[in-house]
């Protein structure tokens, strides 16, 4: 063999080589499956469904950490904890998103929905301190706590947070599992995926289909009093795009010498809210606004709910994007619902 065809050869080899590699690579290479990943976070349950070649546990263990490190009120480094115990400290981008909506949010309800309610909220035993009779409260005393409540004592001005008030303490509590779906959309989409649900404690992002080529179902809870785990429900939706959060005050409540406390604090009364409104179900541009927006629901009752809806969805729209409420009310024993008139999903 001349020392031409030898080179050609050796190149033929070397390309059926590489031919052979290939087609070996693609054959190895991970059809798209549909996964679930389910634990615990922020001390509520979280279920994802995706489809996806390969499994995206890290990435979603990493967005987890990062919303941590930011809104957790259960870890004393974050962000937020850092604004409450008054630490010097720069805003981070989940932050200041959440704070910006917030605004949004409380500007549309009046000030029902409100950040700055956690010194009320821990006085009612739903915060971080432990639980008291707070059946002898008088005016005075929540005329006291209101000297540090309300979002007006709050500027967030290049990246950080000015107070007016030291004593002024942020609670994320109504926007997070909502904020936090959305983040976790977000990673999916970023790897690609086109199919998935993320449930974080109850609230939804959804695109796509399920396993089975249909659209994802999803359950409305009926609001019936107990924590059990399999709760009854009180309708079904087939959705494939949808960002939804349901606020109710069914299941985190306690009895206080026979007055009923719930976790839901009217900031303009400094008292948890007393009315027929037992659940409310938003949908929304983004789950972190109806999350906000399904707490704002539950401080308003039923009747002003179904206005602040109508006022958030015209906001929407002239976004291209819609803000729909489902509501349960209580009426003796029976469960009505009243929904807006853009719901219409089922
Ligand atoms: P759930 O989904 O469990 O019903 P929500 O989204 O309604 O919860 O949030 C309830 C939490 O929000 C409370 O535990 C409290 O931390 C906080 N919160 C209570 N009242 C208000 C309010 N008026 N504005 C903003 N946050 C509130
Ligand atoms: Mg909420």
């Amino acid at each position: 063999m001349n020392s031409k065809k030898r080179i050609v050869s050796a190149a033929m080899g070397i390309a059926i080589a590489a031919v052979m590699i290939f087609v070996f690579d693609e054959g190895k290479k991970e059809q798209p499956v549909y996964r679930v990943e389910q634990g615990k976070v922020f001390g509520t349950y979280y279920t994802i469904r995706y489809e996806a070649a390969s499994d995206l546990k890290d990435s979603l263990s990493a967005a987890f950490a990062e919303f941590d490190a930011s809104l957790s009120m259960f870890n004393p480094r974050s962000t937020l904890s850092a604004i409450n115990a008054n630490r010097d400290t720069t805003t981070d981008a989940f932050f200041e998103s959440m704070f910006a909506e917030a605004e949004r949010v409380w500007r549309l309800s009046g000030g029902a929905f409100d950040i700055s309610v956690a010194p009320m909220v821990n006085y009612w035993g739903f915060g971080t301190r432990a639980r008291e009779s707070r059946a002898a409260t008088t005016e005075a005393q929540i005329d006291s706590l209101r000297a540090f409540v309300g979002f007006e004592k709050i500027q967030l001005v290049n990246h950080r947070i000015v107070k007016s008030d030291p004593r002024v303490m942020l609670d994320a509590g109504a926007v997070a599992k909502g904020q936090a779906c959305d983040v976790v959309a977000a990673m999916l989409a970023r790897n690609g995926c086109t199919n998935y649900l993320v449930e974080i404690g109850g609230e939804i992002v959804c695109r796509g289909v399920n396993a089975k080529g249909e659209k994802w179902h999803i359950g409305i809870t009926k609001p019936v009093e107990g924590t059990s785990q399999h709760q009854s429900l009180q309708e079904v939706l087939a959705v494939s795009d949808l960002k939804m959060a349901t606020s109710g005050n069914y299941r985190n409540f306690y009895y206080d010498k026979g007055e009923r406390r719930s976790h839901t604090i009217d900031p303009r009364t400094g008292r948890p809210v007393v009315h027929s409104l037992l659940s409310a179900t938003v949908v929304s541009s983004s789950c972190m606004r109806a999350d906000a927006l399904a707490t704002a629901c539950m401080v308003l009752g039923a009747e002003e709910a179904l206005d602040l809806i109508r006022r958030a969805n015209e906001e929407d729209k002239a976004q291209g994007s819609e803000t729909a409420c489902y509501l349960i009310i209580a009426q003796g024993d029976t469960l009505n619902v009243a929904t807006s008139p853009n719901w219409t999903i089922n």
